[in-house]
């Protein structure tokens, strides 16, 4: 089976113009337009389903190629967008009868457009049916469904309060199969902790459910095995819990306090109660809001707690000793909603979602960098991190470079599960990091790419060498051991067991083993 090759858009668009048509397309490896339904028996498969497949040369095939990432360009043989299992089942048959790669799709976010494929895209976004169970407090989401419609229908209309992301437009897909990291997991852990049951078309064709007691080994791997691995997902069972009033914070400094900040937040927020449901620590470097100028560099902490206000106040008092830009710090009480209403992107006129970060007008092309720490980062560490954040490249049009830090910590749920309780393994770390780079317009792109990868580099001697496998990175050789740990080979038995012949993959795939 071919892996995918992800080329940049850079690539893709010289490819288009090298040479007219057809041959442009070939070295993509797509058929020549025009000719893309009868060159092959795809117009045979469209037939049989409910959903509508695009094929090269199609008006709407742009947009459905688009990724999240305009940094990446992937061009499909075809994109399904099945309607139903059935639909699955199909693209699924076509793709074994012929060899093709196949890749799942639901949100399209992944950092490296590992949801296209050079074969054919099963696309579920129109899987997205919501059905709570109130008896046993749990809801049965379609994979399709994103950040934004699972807050609405589960938060808004149902009332309850759910494990989420903060993206609007990211989708459950690939945030629940790689773990899910959200402004509750200081409290019930990572999402995947919350899955109790898992529906899934596998390769072979069977539509099946996996649990703790419906094929184990399936359930253990799908929780944080990463999307594409395993079969297509068509819907996810998931626990709910209360949604009470909440308090949010946020405290900004001088970027002269930066080192100190972080020195006492790595300190202080790890250790902190679980009711203090999330913690992050942000340094960055953004442009100036009128496009000229100097750029700002800021600090901020933020979070949310479930308790009174005394107690807060209490655990902040440190932080707030500091001295913030501001006094008194913002603290403010309110719905569960409110707190976690998905942000970062826009509400179009529509009432559909489109991934502008705020403000913008489009999305940016990005590399982002994952790292988790489980030991302090030492004062050395931490002023190579503050000098690297300045040294933010940027350009014409960016938006922000640094890094975001989450607390976890013992207290957490999220280290209080064994590391071989399911395939998501990241159970012992102080916080997570991700080094945050989105930029404008392609002459910038070398440069904020050599800056991700020297600021990474920096930090070597300090994090864990785990990283997070929702925050796919291309660029990390020890991706296997990174993401899964120990838990690597008994994936690979998994693989082998339910996807033999690796008709589900992609670059930094599991691969069947024995
Ligand atoms: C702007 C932004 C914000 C983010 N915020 C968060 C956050 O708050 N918390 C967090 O934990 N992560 C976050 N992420 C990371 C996110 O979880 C991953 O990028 C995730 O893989 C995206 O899932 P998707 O369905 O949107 O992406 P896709 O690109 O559609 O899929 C990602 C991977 O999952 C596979 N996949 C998708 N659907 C299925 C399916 N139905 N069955 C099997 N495999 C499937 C794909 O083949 C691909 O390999 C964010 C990412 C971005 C870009």
């Amino acid at each position: 089976m071919i892996a995918q090759a992800a080329r940049t858009r850079r690539e893709v668009l010289q490819l288009a113009g090298a040479a007219a048509g057809g041959a442009a397309l070939a070295q993509l490896g797509v058929p020549a337009i025009g000719t893309a339904r009868s060159a092959t028996t795809l117009a045979a498969l469209e037939r049989k389903l409910g959903g509508v497949l695009t094929v090269p040369g199609d008006l709407s095939y742009g947009a459905a190629a688009a990724l999240w990432n305009q940094r990446l360009s992937v061009a499909p043989r075809a994109i399904a967008f099945c309607q139903s299992v059935s639909d699955v089942q199909q693209v699924l048959a076509f793709a074994r009868g012929r060899g093709w790669p196949v890749a799942a799709r639901s949100g399209r976010h992944s950092f490296e457009g590992y949801c296209n494929t050079t074969g054919i895209v099963c696309d579920v976004t129109a899987l997205n049916d919501v059905r709570f169970d109130r008896t046993h407090g749990t809801v049965k989401v379609g994979a399709g469904n994103n950040v934004q419609s699972l807050w609405q229908s589960v938060v808004v209309d149902g009332g309850r309060g759910i494990q989420n992301g903060t993206c609007p437009t990211v989708g459950l897909g690939g945030l629940v199969l790689g773990g899910g990291l959200t402004g509750t997991s200081r409290k019930y852990g990572a999402l995947v902790d919350d899955v109790v049951a898992v529906s899934v078309v596998l390769p072979d064709g069977r539509y099946v459910q996996a649990s703790a007691s419906r094929r184990p080994e399936l359930f253990w791997a799908l929780r944080g095995g990463g999307g594409g691995n395993f079969g297509v997902a068509t819907s996810f069972t998931i626990r709910t819990h209360g949604a009470p009033l909440v308090y949010d914070f946020e405290i900004s400094y001088s970027w002269s306090k930066a080192a100190e900040v972080y020195a006492q937040w790595q300190a202080l927020a790890p250790t902190m109660p679980r009711e203090m449901t999330a913690c992050t620590l942000r340094l960055s470097r953004v442009p100036p809001p009128s496009g000229s100028g100097a750029y700002e560099l800021k600090v901020v902490i933020g979070g949310h707690w479930m308790g009174t206000k005394a107690e807060l106040e209490d655990l902040l008092e440190p932080l707030v000793a500091i001295g913030p830009e501001k006094l008194p710090i913002t603290i403010i009480r309110i719905p569960y909603a409110s707190a976690h209403r998905p942000s970062g992107c826009e509400l179009e006129p529509n009432g559909s979602t489109s991934c502008h970060l705020a403000g913008s007008s489009g999305d940016y092309p990005n590399y982002q960098r994952s790292d988790f720490f489980t030991e302090p980062v030492p004062a050395a560490g931490i002023a190579e991190i503050v000098s690297q954040v300045e040294q933010w490249p940027g350009g014409p049009g960016s938006y922000e470079g640094g890094v975001q830090l989450e607390a976890f910590g013992a207290p957490s749920k999220m280290n209080a599960v064994a590391p071989d309780a399911m395939a998501w393994m990241h159970r012992d770390s102080l916080y997570h990091t991700v080094y945050l780079n989105f930029w404008g317009q392609p002459e910038s792109e070398a440069a904020n790419v050599e800056w991700v990868n020297s600021f990474y580099a920096a930090m070597r001697p300090y994090s864990s060498g785990q990283a997070y496998q929702n925050y796919i990175d291309a660029g990390l050789t020890s991706w296997r051991s990174a993401y899964y740990g120990a838990n690597w080979k008994r994936l690979q038995r998994i693989k082998r067991a339910y996807d033999p012949e690796n008709l589900l993959a992609f670059k930094q795939g599991v691969t069947p083993s024995r």
